[in-house]
Formats: structure tokens, sequence, C-alpha cells
């Protein structure tokens, strides 16, 4: 047919232009918004959930990660096949360990040993070094495990999840227009829970530059011990570098007990398999939509439940 060679790019062009890991690399972001409208009592306020899950890591992770290690490799911080440690709850280094295996550089992650089976699982079937840490000292005991080792092992690259400032900038570079695009703009308020902080940072800082009337609201476990994997309690723990609370219009507590309901409210009368700290969120996003007239609530849907199903709170009642 005249003219097709002209959209195809010939092959070799196509093979010197990719960079190791694409393949991965390339699934990273651009996740749907899904409509949970109808969760909402309200005709006239909608409520919007980023689907994270999408990513091929299965979290919102992948985006910060993908720029932390990209940060690293520019810099030259991290030379080809070196090997870089964190410290994370789990799907910060599931995303390391993804991106490790697809991009070739090795993954130390310290995280506390009671962390979920079914991560630890898939850490090592990315093949990550894994130092299980005292599961009493929480992700604090990980954190302070990471910085030890960074010390004493000078061949490992410490990315610093909680005080690198690519954290949130992945996520005011991606999520944050993303979410402006996907909702033209109309976007009223922005509601999600705080681990490193790094997705509340960066997409409120990015859509509170779009228009200064978008109201931006941080969501915290409602006491230090909780089961809301991935969310911290700010006021007794180790409070990231990259945390600002001035950023924040609001700031909610929630339940695990809340969570937990959501999780199998979503699951059984919407069929949709989500994690806890995603549920907390929606959780927290209907409580902010039911004091509005009008307006578009966005959350953040963490991660799916895959990694949960061996908890017990499925078959509670
Ligand atoms: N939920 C889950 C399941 C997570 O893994 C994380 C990351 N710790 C969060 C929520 C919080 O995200 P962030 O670190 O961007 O605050």
């Amino acid at each position: 047919m005249p003219g097709l060679d002209m959209t195809v790019q010939p092959i070799a062009d196509t093979v010197s232009n990719k960079r190791q890991g694409d393949h991965v690399v390339e699934l990273i972001g651009n996740t749907p918004l899904i409509d949970l409208s109808p969760l909402v009592p309200s005709p006239r306020v909608q409520l919007l959930a980023k689907a994270e899950y999408c990513n091929p890591g299965g979290s919102v992770k992948d985006r910060p990660a993908l720029a932390m290690v990209r940060e690293a490799l520019d810099t030259g911080r991290l030379a080809p096949g070196g090997r870089v440690l964190d410290a994370t709850s789990g799907n910060t280094g599931i995303a390391y360990a993804m991106l490790g295996a697809a991009m070739g550089f090795g993954v130390t992650l310290c995280l506390p040993a009671n962390a979920s089976p079914e991560r630890k699982r898939l850490l090592r079937a990315y093949d990550a070094e894994l130092i299980l840490t005292d599961p009493l000292d929480g992700s604090d005991g990980a954190i302070r495990e990471a910085k030890r080792l960074a010390r004493e092992r000078s061949e490992l690259v410490y990315l610093d999840q909680y005080g690198n400032p690519e954290n949130w900038r992945a996520h005011y570079e991606t999520t944050g227009p993303e979410i402006w695009r996907q909702t033209s703009g109309q976007v009223t308020h922005f509601v999600t829970g705080l681990g490193t902080s790094g997705t509340f940072m960066g997409v409120s800082r990015y859509l509170v530059e779009q228009s200064n009337s978008i109201r931006t609201v941080s969501i915290q476990p409602d006491s230090p011990i909780h089961g809301l994997e991935g969310m911290k309690h700010m006021e007794s723990a180790i409070v990231p570098a990259i945390y600002d609370p001035q950023q924040a219009h609001e700031d909610r507590a929630i339940s695990t007990e809340a969570a937990y309901s959501m999780v199998k409210r979503l699951a059984r009368d919407y069929g949709l398999l989500v994690g806890i700290s995603a549920a907390a969120n929606v959780s927290a996003a209907l409580e902010v939509a039911a004091d509005l007239d009008e307006g578009v609530v966005v959350t953040i849907l963490c991660d799916d439940a895959m990694k949960y199903l061996s908890e017990s709170f499925w078959e509670e009642v």
C-alpha cells in the first residue's frame, strides 16, 4: 500500500532507541479513573478513584520507585549492575524488585518480618535480598536498619523513599496531571492517605497550582497501632522528611475497622477487589463527599487485595 512504510519505524531504529527494562517501564502510569459515584447519595457529587493497581507492579509505588531509580542512574550514583537499598512496607519494594529485574540492578530491602507472606513471596520471586526487621518496631524499625546498612555496606545505593524528593515529584509530574486531564479540570477535592506522603504531596502540589480552589485532604490511621498497611500515624512515627502538613487543607483520621468493612463492601457489592489503604481512602472520600452539595472528589486505589487475602478480616462478620 502506498505510504504504509511512512508510519512504521525501521526495526533497527526501534531496537536501538529502546532502553533495558522499557517493556515494563512503559506500562507504568496512565491508570484508569474509576467512577464510584454510585456510592455517593447526592447526585451532584461525584467520587472518582485512580486505579493504581493497574500499574505493572500492582501499586501506586511503581511511579516513585521508577523516578528514584532513574534519578540515581542519571546522576551516576547507581552504576549499571549496581544495587539499591531501601526500607519498605512492601509496595515500593515490589516496584524496586520488578524494576531491578527488568533493568538489571540488584535490590536489597529492609522490611518488618510480619509483612504479609504474599508480599515476601513476591519480593523473593523477583530475587530481591530481604532483611527482615523486628515486627514490634514496625516500619520505623525497617527505616533504622536501612540507615545502618547504608553506612555499613558502601556498595548499596540508599534510595530513601521517605526523604527523596523524586518520590513526590513522580506524582507531581504524572499522577497529578493525569487526574487534572481525566477530570477535564473539574476535580474539586483530592483525598488520600499518608505513608511516605509522596502521593499526597505530589498530587496536591500539582492540583493546587492548577486551581487554588481545590481542597486537599490527607488521611491517617486513627491510632498508632493499626492495620492500614502502607499508611503512617504521623504523631507516633518517624515523620518523613518530604512530608509538609501545611499542604493539607484538612487532615482526617480513619479506623482500621472502617477500612476492613469497606474492603468487603467494595469486593462484594461492586466487584472491586482493592487493598486496605485503598478502602480507607474510599471511606474517607465518602465522608468528604457527604459534606458537599456538589463537587468532584478524587481518591487513590493504592493497590488491590491480592496481597491481603490471607488476613482474617475477610471471615469476620
Ligand atoms: N497504601 C499502600 C498499600 C502503600 O503501599 C503506600 C505506600 N507506603 C501508601 C498507601 C501510601 O502512599 P505514599 O507513600 O505515597 O504516602
